[in-house]
């Protein structure tokens, strides 16, 4: 047997006769886990993953269980199985609110929303009346499965660990898919999510709702084991307990949460039976404690406990990728005319960047855009993608105008690009990072993804990212972290990313920097064949031996300006921009 199915089998079996070897306090205690690593999983996924810090899930936590309570007492005909799927309606509904209203923040106005929501669910929660008030609602029956009363811990427990693992199934498989690589992608690189099509104000709406339900079922079976709620548990307090959960645990990875609430449960539990005993007198002296603890813990481990578990559970090697059969391409047209720049100008407060400026892109063509440094070659090409928005004047692709549309609409019509300094995932592998460029050209969302009922065309985008690695002379790194590769290989990665997307137009700004001179001859190849193939692409860059022997036509920059625009072998000899490039030389 492998280590990794050994160390598996040890945990499997432990976890199956806890129940039966353990003492029922032990069993509550694990129960508690349970429910506590159900909901600093969706903070996992929302905030370690996607960086969305929110302080507010134990309010979520009270959605479910007061749903749940005040159903079962006053209409008992209702199964509480039935409470489930309406805690997890009404929790949709206040979750898709407040994300509508707060994932527009950013910096600290996030993490301060998600508190003032916490604080004002809380307080709604002890003072409607027919939720009791902050005494709380008690009688609640327990849950009973096939005629079976489930009023022991042991019974919860399995109920418990049961829909842990389940949880654990799914956000694992959501991270390991298409959603799952635009989640990833939410944090540090969300103007390159854009850029391959990712709606980003949508995405983060959908995980925050994900992480909102999560917390929703831990409130509904928390609320049947407890049999009683009350406001308390579900106050900012405990909103700050979870966040500490999933970032004492490992907010990058979905073990984190069931590792940082068993760390955080235990240590409570050890402070609260030890410290009074040690001290020689009463008072809540764990706080304190635990305050100083936490703070040595995020002194020493940023990235959390998991990390160094998981050094010791060997990991799984990545999967052989088959090549066989890849995503359907679009059909090019071959002639006339694809982009038209109008006039377009872009000022900077009083400084103008680009400054009215007019060309065409005819398809199946190399354009060159050349000029010095500072010029607004990156301006001009950022007003293309739609990273940045006109100042004044138009740009139509196909026929169709650019102007209003978000960068993931423009991606949409086929433009995609590469970024001066590169924008990868570092931890992500090179497989994955390529495959995120071909987010457009698959349909799988979170719930599918989930369930994992998105293999085939997961496959079929693995293939498509495989191939394009392999085109561009990569194959060797396909499961290495794309951090760990030279600045020149990363930007290599970046084009077989553009380039898994199938565009019709090509953006590369600066693509030959850092790049050994065989490795720009390579890459020269490579844009050649593309051309062959009917791609269009405009091209940014400082080397001029690189953009003379390759481009087709030049346009030439200066303060925002056109200079020239020609043939390569007139612009070399053009005066005005020797001029310009070489001081008059
Ligand atoms: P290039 O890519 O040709 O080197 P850029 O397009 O990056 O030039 O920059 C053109 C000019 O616009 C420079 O003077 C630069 O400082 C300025 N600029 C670029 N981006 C911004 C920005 N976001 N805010 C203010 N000024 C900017
Ligand atoms: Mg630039």
């Amino acid at each position: 047997m492998n280590p990794r199915a050994a160390v598996l089998l040890v945990l499997g079996t432990a976890l199956l006769l806890a129940p039966v070897a353990a003492p029922p306090f032990w069993v509550t205690l694990l129960n508690y886990i349970g429910l506590y690593s159900i909901v600093s999983l969706g903070l996992v996924l929302l905030t370690g993953v996607a960086g969305q810090t929110s302080f507010g899930q134990a309010a979520f936590v009270g959605l479910g269980a007061y749903t749940t309570a005040y159903l079962s007492l006053n209409h008992p005909a209702i199964s509480p199985w039935v409470n489930l799927p309406i805690g997890v309606a009404l929790t949709s509904v206040v979750a898709l609110f407040l994300g509508f209203i707060t994932l527009r923040m950013k910096g600290h106005y996030l993490p301060l929303a998600t508190i003032a929501w916490g604080i004002s669910l809380y307080y709604i929660f002890g003072n409607l009346e027919f939720l009791g008030g902050h005494t709380g609602l008690a009688g609640i029956p327990a849950l009973s499965f096939f005629g079976i009363e489930m009023r022991s811990e042991r019974h919860f427990y399995y109920l418990i660990w049961t829909i842990v693992l389940a949880s654990l199934w799914a956000t694992r498989n959501l991270l390991d898919s298409r959603p799952g690589r635009a989640v990833r992608a939410l944090k540090g690189a969300l103007e390159m999510a854009e850029a391959f099509g990712v709606d980003a104000g949508r995405l983060k709406i959908v995980i925050f709702v994900y992480a909102a339900l999560l917390a929703c079922i831990s409130g509904w079976l928390y609320a049947h084991l407890q049999r009683f709620v009350n406001p308390t548990p579900f106050g900012p307090i405990q909103g700050i307990e979870y966040l500490f959960m999933a970032v004492v645990g490992g907010a990058g990875s979905v073990w984190g949460a069931v590792v940082g609430a068993t760390v955080i449960t235990l240590l409570k539990q050890v402070l609260q039976d030890w410290l009074p005993r040690l001290l020689g007198r009463d008072g809540n002296f764990e706080v304190v404690v635990f305050g100083i603890l936490m703070i040595l813990l995020l002194q020493r481990t940023r990235d959390g406990v998991w990390p160094w578990l998981a050094r010791a559970v060997p990991q799984r090697k990545p999967l052989p990728v088959s090549k066989a059969t890849t995503l359907p391409k679009r059909s090019r047209g071959n002639e006339g005319v694809l982009l038209v720049v109008e006039r377009a100008r872009k000022q900077f407060g009083g400084l103008v960047a680009v400054s009215d400026l007019s060309f065409e892109l005819y398809r199946g063509e190399i354009l060159g855009l050349i000029g010095p440094n500072g010029a607004g070659k990156s301006t001009m090409f950022n007003l293309i993608s739609g990273a940045l928005p006109l100042t004044s004047g138009t740009i139509a692709f196909e026929g169709r105008s650019t102007g209003n549309r978000q960068p993931f609409q423009i991606a949409r019509l086929g433009i995609c690009r590469t970024f001066q300094h590169v924008k990868l995932i570092p931890a992500m592998s090179v497989l994955d990072n390529v495959a995120l460029g071909a987010y457009l050209r698959g349909s799988s969302g979170v719930t599918r993804a989930a369930l994992r009922l998105d293999r085939r065309e997961e496959a079929m985008t693995l293939a498509e990212a495989a191939i394009q690695i392999e085109r561009v002379g990569l194959n060797e790194h396909l499961h290495a972290a794309v951090g760990s590769l030279s600045l020149g290989k990363q930007r290599i990665v970046e084009i077989a990313r553009a380039l898994a997307a199938d565009p019709c137009l090509l953006l590369l700004d600066e693509p030959a920097a850092g790049l050994r001179y065989l490795e720009k001859q390579e890459l020269a190849a490579l844009l050649r064949s593309l051309r062959e193939e009917g791609m269009t692409i405009l091209l940014v860059e400082h080397d001029m031996d690189f953009v003379m022997g390759l481009t087709d036509r030049l346009v030439v920059m200066d303060f925002g300006e056109m200079l020239a625009q020609g043939l390569p072998g007139e612009i070399q000899k053009n005066p005005v921009v020797l001029e310009a490039y070489l001081g008059g030389v």
